[in-house]
């Protein structure tokens, strides 16, 4: 008999269910998978928002379709564990029912709030604390914003809660909220593993209308047989509460040894590390959020990821998508094949990739994109390029603050679309001036979940073992002529948006008038 784990991942476009083995030579194979998709609503300008309801039936089909999948009988599943999206936030009223829809991460309604809190309150000082960077996607900013613009919910509402405790409720019939994903909310004091006294004041509530915090192992139980069976499972399966997506694909990658680092570049993208103590940056750069309460995850999430290369692909390349058309292949590759003839360095043109704003390193919303150095030599090439670069740079120049904390880094663990391109991948390493490894194509966030469920049940010694389980498709080493190009471009990159802050908000400020 084959026994499990599930692994369950609550994100912003779909609920996926995995079931991995357990044990065994083939631990950590997978089994069979599903996923439930929903879609994300923008009701009104600014709002990005999901209906729980429909992430809660998701949740289950999600992990129905997944016994169906891996041909699995409920007493083959050793646990089920969950990982989620961060930064959500739902009112809920004194009978449990949703006052809001789950305001997620991607929500920019609260941005004014994320201003004021940066300028008139210490927000520094609370991120110190608390891990999250003062951004709009906080929910300690979002309460702020949801106490002045929604005083009948305010009201009513008898909790605030995250997506993940909705659904652990619906489930196990009680409120209560992992350290992990309650690191990513502002009001969580890292040190003292408890909310924070002084984020409570600022978002106007106390600790009663929050969820109990408890580790990341923490084992749950099926409230009762008629919710065991809308899952497919037997009612005495262990549910273990897990972490959140981000930490979670930390472990998946099998990068949480020091001097290992993961970073993903799809539609956005990510750099992250894992540090033994709670850890936040003097400048602001990076967020810390829990894995276990030995394991801490510091990074910077970006904005400008993949997408760029797609607002290029869509307003600049029509030509070359009607050449990828004709030749049958996909027209990121014709674009990358493109700037593969140029050099490093685009002949000197450097790419702010800020179209969508950024978050780290800089957290500024009102950055904005430019090309830098533009001369006559310049061709399409050395356009697409400095993009593929500007990308890379940008995400380059938090590392710092990782090492700060670490020491060199060793090694990156790459995924995402990105690493589709061993071009995009070669660049990687050169511009970074480590070696790449792209681990084997998994759901790296529900395997994270699955392993750290088996850990939290004894079945597995030690997270560490989690990486040797992780095998590799590709590996790049740096070229040590390309490096050393990206390396005397890097000061010019990193100078050039901090000199402009009064700049960007001008034109953003115009570009917002209309
Ligand atoms: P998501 O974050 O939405 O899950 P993906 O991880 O699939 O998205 O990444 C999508 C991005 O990956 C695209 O926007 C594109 O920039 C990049 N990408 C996808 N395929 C390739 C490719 N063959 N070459 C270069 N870049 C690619």
């Amino acid at each position: 008999m084959t026994r499990c784990a599930i692994g369950v991942d609550i994100g912003t476009t779909s609920t996926k269910a995995v079931a991995f083995v357990a044990s065994g030579r083939n631990r950590g194979k997978t089994l069979g998978q599903h996923a439930v998709e929903y879609p994300l609503l923008t009701p009104v300008v600014g709002a990005a928002e999901q209906d729980p309801e429909a992430i809660h039936a998701a949740v289950l089909a999600a992990v129905r379709g997944t016994l169906v999948a891996a041909k699995l009988k409920p007493r083959d599943v050793l646990c089920v564990s969950f990982s989620a999206a961060m930064h959500s936030l739902i009112a809920v009223d004194a009978q449990d029912e949703p006052l809001t829809a789950s305001i997620t991460w991607a929500d920019n309604r609260a941005a004014p709030w994320a201003r004021s809190l940066k300028e008139d309150h210490d927000g520094h000082a609370i991120y110190r604390r608390t891990g999250t960077p003062i951004h709009p996607m906080s929910p300690l900013v979002k309460l702020m914003w949801l106490r002045e613009t929604r005083p009948d919910i305010w009201k009513r509402a008898r909790r605030f809660i995250g997506i993940k405790e909705f659904v652990t409720q619906r489930l196990c019939g009680r409120y209560v909220v992992d350290h992990s994903i309650a690191s990513a909310t502002g009001l969580f004091n890292l040190v003292e593993l408890d909310w924070d006294a002084g984020a409570l004041q600022v978002a106007g509530i106390d600790a009663s209308r929050l969820s109990t915090p408890v580790p990341t192992t923490h084992r749950l139980k099926l409230v009762d047989a008629q919710r065991a069976r809308s899952l497919g499972l037997d009612r005495d399966t262990p549910i273990i509460i897990g972490a959140n997506d981000g930490v979670l694909s930390n472990l998946g990658v099998g990068a949480i040894k020091r001097g290992s680092v993961a970073l993903t570049i799809g539609t956005s993208g990510a750099i992250r590390t894992v540090v033994h103590t709670p850890q936040t940056d003097p400048e602001g750069r990076t967020f810390c959020y829990a894995l276990t309460d030995r394991h801490w995850v510091v990074g910077g999430p970006v904005n400008n990821g993949g997408i760029v290369l797609r607002w290029v692909r869509d307003e600049f390349a029509a030509a070359e998508t009607e050449t990828a058309k004709r030749l049958g292949i996909d027209p990121y590759e014709v674009l990358t094949h493109i700037a593969s003839r140029v050099p490093a360095g685009s002949g000197g043109l450097l790419f702010h990739p800020y179209l969508a704003g950024e978050r780290a390193p800089l957290w500024n919303p009102d950055l904005r994109g430019s090309f830098f150095g533009l001369a006559m030599h310049h061709r399409k090439e050395h356009m697409i390029r400095a993009v593929l670069e500007g990308v890379l740079m940008n995400l380059h120049t938090i590392l710092p603050a990782l090492e700060a904390l670490t020491g060199r880094t060793q090694v990156i663990k790459a995924t995402g679309g990105f690493a589709r391109s061993p071009m995009w991948r070669q660049m990687l390493a050169d511009v970074f001036d480590r070696d790449v490894v792209v681990p084997e194509s998994i759901e790296s966030s529900c395997f994270g979940a699955a392993m750290l469920g088996l850990y939290a049940l004894g079945e597995l010694e030690s997270l560490d073992d989690v990486a040797k389980l992780v095998g590799a498709t590709h590996r790049h080493r740096p070229d040590a002529a390309s490096a050393a190009v990206y390396e005397r471009l890097a000061p010019i990159f990193t100078a050039l948006p901090r000199q402009l802050v009064e700049q960007y908000a001008a034109i953003t400020a115009f570009q917002q008038d209309g």
